[in-house]
């Protein structure tokens, strides 16, 4: 173990600490766990191996873990399955932190039917709720990330999004149970209420609302969450589109922008660029053997052989026949109207046929395979900025992504998830871990994005670990105020900096 990476004396008590607590079995801090622990797809894994990891199962636990972290100066960094892939996997920003690996509180607390949502523990994955789901008949339908390894808390907290109706995770959220630094039990919304009924039916309660500020901070530890599902619909509707050239995301923009905000969309419908298509079918290597870019010529083949466009969407409506049918036929003449051509006609879906052609989110994990595109073990970050729905300025940032990463020899993938008000682009950069020039490449890349992107106007919604703090100071109205206000409210709630520090550029005193 590098010296750098050792344990501090302070790390050695808390783990005894913990060990007395949880028993030898829930922590893990061999040099192989801490491997274990870091960025399965990072370049970096020293500056953020964490000193160890340990599984908590009980609100009780986390309490005594963080009195120890407190008392010995650790921080703790909370996951709850610890798959956010392309923004850091379990690592902390900090390495030395110790991970609080709550994979183990699995419980599904409740599933209300009649009213539409769940409550569940952070270490319930996409796929145990599925299962659960599935066992009940599927009364309601979940909305799953491309990759659904992960747990539908963690998920939620870090503002996932998925292709359904129900896609903008966060927004879902109602009702939470959270642990704050000190130990205290918070319950948000109606919750606050002793046994009351409506905690996870409605936002507006008495007072603030609290739900948002545990997404994407460092300000507690969240231990339940209540999640609005979807009725399961009658029927389901889809239609492929693919437009021939990289200039046609304007018009595809334009034509899904005042759908999605009419309701005539109902989820926010993603344009996503061959190769990140090509990427899920096979390797770089297997469609073309050459160094550097991809060129077009070959891109043109590529397109041929799987038969798709250069930018490639579905569309899914659900609901009564009679009403989706409705809205295809207004969706149609937009198209026709756009000059944009569907890929075959609409398939239709009724309960009772097989509910794997139904458009249900159904977890997979397919979507990783993109990884190997370069060969070599594989990783991917994401550079995700979001902005207006205007067509035009969603257009000038994919052409001025696109030539940054023709300059930086990266082949370029993006998709544009397309809402009524906002447009989110995830732009996936691939590589090689093992390379250092794809290394060298790839974070010149990402910080020449964060400097385009921020002088465009625009940020991103959500980073990885690495660069926590220069998109953080993006966010520049008024001298970086918000920045300051986030680090005021974690001086009030953790003082003694324990909880993920770092995290979306918020640092407690101690560390600033
Ligand atoms: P998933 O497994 O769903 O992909 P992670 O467990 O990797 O999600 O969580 C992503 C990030 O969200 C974590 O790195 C952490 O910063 C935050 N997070 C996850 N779970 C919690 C939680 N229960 N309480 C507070 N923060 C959390």
């Amino acid at each position: 173990m590098p010296s750098s990476l050792t344990a501090s004396g302070d790390t050695r008590r808390f783990l005894d600490m913990a060990r007395q607590l949880l028993g030898e079995s829930r922590v893990f801090a061999t040099d192989v766990d801490q491997a274990a622990y870091s960025d399965q797809m990072g370049f970096d894994l020293a500056a953020h191996r964490p000193a160890g990891a340990v599984a908590a199962r009980s609100v009780e636990e986390i309490q005594t873990l963080l009195a120890a972290a407190t008392q010995t100066g650790v921080s703790l960094w909370p996951i709850s399955r610890g798959k956010n892939f392309g923004y850091g996997g379990t690592a902390p920003v900090q390495a030395g932190a110790v991970i609080l690996d709550l994979s183990q509180m699995k419980q599904i607390v409740e599933i209300n039917e009649e009213l539409g949502y769940c409550v569940v523990e952070p270490g319930v994955g996409f796929y145990d709720l599925y299962d659960e789901l599935e066992r009940r008949g599927h009364p309601l339908w979940m909305s799953v990330p491309g990759n659904a390894w992960g747990s539908v808390a963690g998920n939620a907290l870090e503002r996932g999004v998925g292709p359904q109706p129900y896609g903008d995770h966060a927004a879902q959220i109602c009702g939470m149970e959270v642990v704050l630094a000190d130990g205290t039990v918070v319950r948000t919304g109606a919750g606050a209420m002793q046994d009351n009924p409506a905690w996870h039916t409605t936002r507006n309660s008495y007072g603030p609302g609290w739900d948002q500020i545990f997404c994407q901070s460092n300000y507690g530890i969240v231990t339940r969450i209540g999640l609005w599902l979807m009725p399961a619909p009658p029927a389901t509707m889809s239609l492929s589109l693919q437009m021939p050239d990289p200039d046609d995301i304007e018009k595809g923009i334009a034509m899904f922008a005042p759908l999605r905000l009419r309701g005539l969309i109902d989820h926010d419908a993603a344009w996503v660029s061959y190769i990140g298509i090509a990427s899920y079918a096979g390797t770089r290597a297997s469609y073309w053997e050459g160094d550097g870019l991809l060129p077009e010529s070959e891109g043109a083949k590529i397109r041929q052989r799987l038969d798709i466009g250069w930018w490639n969407a579905e569309i899914n409506l659900y609901g009564p026949e009679e009403v989706i049918a409705a809205k295809a036929r207004l969706i149609d003449a937009a198209a026709r109207e756009a000059g944009i051509t569907p890929s075959g006609d609409w398939r239709v879906w009724h309960q009772g046929d097989p509910f794997e052609l139904s458009k249900a989110g159904i977890p997979g994990t397919r979507g990783m395979s993109m990884i190997d595109w370069y060969g070599g073990r594989g990783g991917h970050i994401g550079f995700s900025p979001i902005m207006p729905s205007d067509a035009r300025q969603a257009a000038d940032q994919f052409r001025r992504t696109r030539a940054l990463y023709e300059e930086h020899g990266v082949d370029y993938y993006g998709a544009f998830g397309v809402g009524g008000r906002q447009t989110v682009a995830v732009n996936e950069i691939l590589y090689d871990r093992d390379s250092e020039d794809h290394r060298r490449r790839v974070t010149a890349l990402f910080e020449a994005l964060i400097r385009d992107t921020h002088a465009a106007g625009f940020g991103e919604y959500r980073t990885h670990i690495d660069f926590m703090d220069q998109v953080a100071a993006t966010f520049d109205f008024n001298n970086h105020a918000i920045g300051t206000f986030n680090n005021r409210i974690k001086d009030v709630l953790d003082p003694a900096g324990i909880i993920a520090p770092g995290k979306q550029g918020i640092w407690p005193a101690r560390l600033r």
